[in-house]
């Protein structure tokens, strides 16, 4: 099963997200209004949601024959929107799909980068993960790699599962919309399973 995300987040990973407007509840509650996201999946997973009859005003399909599945028809997660809590600190996301980052001070690529992360698509506190480059020994922190859209740092995250890697963008008036309740302007970012 491949688990391929769409996943927003605050473009500033400092910023303290949803400390207005009614928190996580007060955002699905809203997104429900705007049938971005329809009723819970009763299945054991807190904050999934199927999704809504609007999500495709919300999203723009992008590239050569981008397909996105509304039902969860295959074993592949699909019509299905999920919510990460508000992480006290801040958290990094990668994929199957991230690229291998270059050291920040000899600028190689560093292949033995996720010898101590978790899985692809796990949580791990960014803080933890300082990578030492194998041919420098530079210690480079996981903010300061570059990953372009392929990981993400940040408290909250938003997860709309089905999209491949850049087949799928946000609409500029879907962000303007949560930006009110996530407290600042947000950035996108792919990250598949394995
Ligand atoms: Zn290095």
């Amino acid at each position: 099963m491949t688990d391929n995300r769409l996943i927003l987040a605050s473009a500033n990973p400092d910023s303290t997200p949803l400390s207005t407007l009614g928190g996580v509840s007060g955002l699905i509650a809203a997104l429900q209004d705007y049938q971005f996201i329809g009723k819970a999946i009763d299945e054991g997973l807190p904050l999934h949601y199927h999704s809504g009859p609007k999500i495709m005003n919300c999203i723009s399909l992008v590239g050569c024959s981008p397909v996105y599945a509304l039902t969860d028809s295959s074993d592949e997660p699909a019509g299905i929107v999920s919510f990460s809590p508000v992480y006290s600190e801040m958290q990094f996301i990668y994929g199957a799909n991230t690229m291998t980052p270059k050291c920040t001070q000899c600028h190689q690529t560093m292949g033995s980068w996720k010898n101590l992360l978790p899985e692809p698509l796990a949580v791990c506190n960014v803080m933890s993960g300082d990578i030492e480059c194998e041919h420098c020994a530079q210690s480079n922190s996981l903010r300061s790699l570059r990953f372009r859209r392929e990981a993400v740092v940040g408290r909250f995250f938003i997860n709309i599962h089905g999209i491949y890697p850049r087949e799928a963008v946000p609409m500029d008036d879907f962000l303007s919309f949560l930006q009110r309740f996530i407290g600042g302007s947000l950035n996108y970012f792919y990250c598949q399973g394995q």
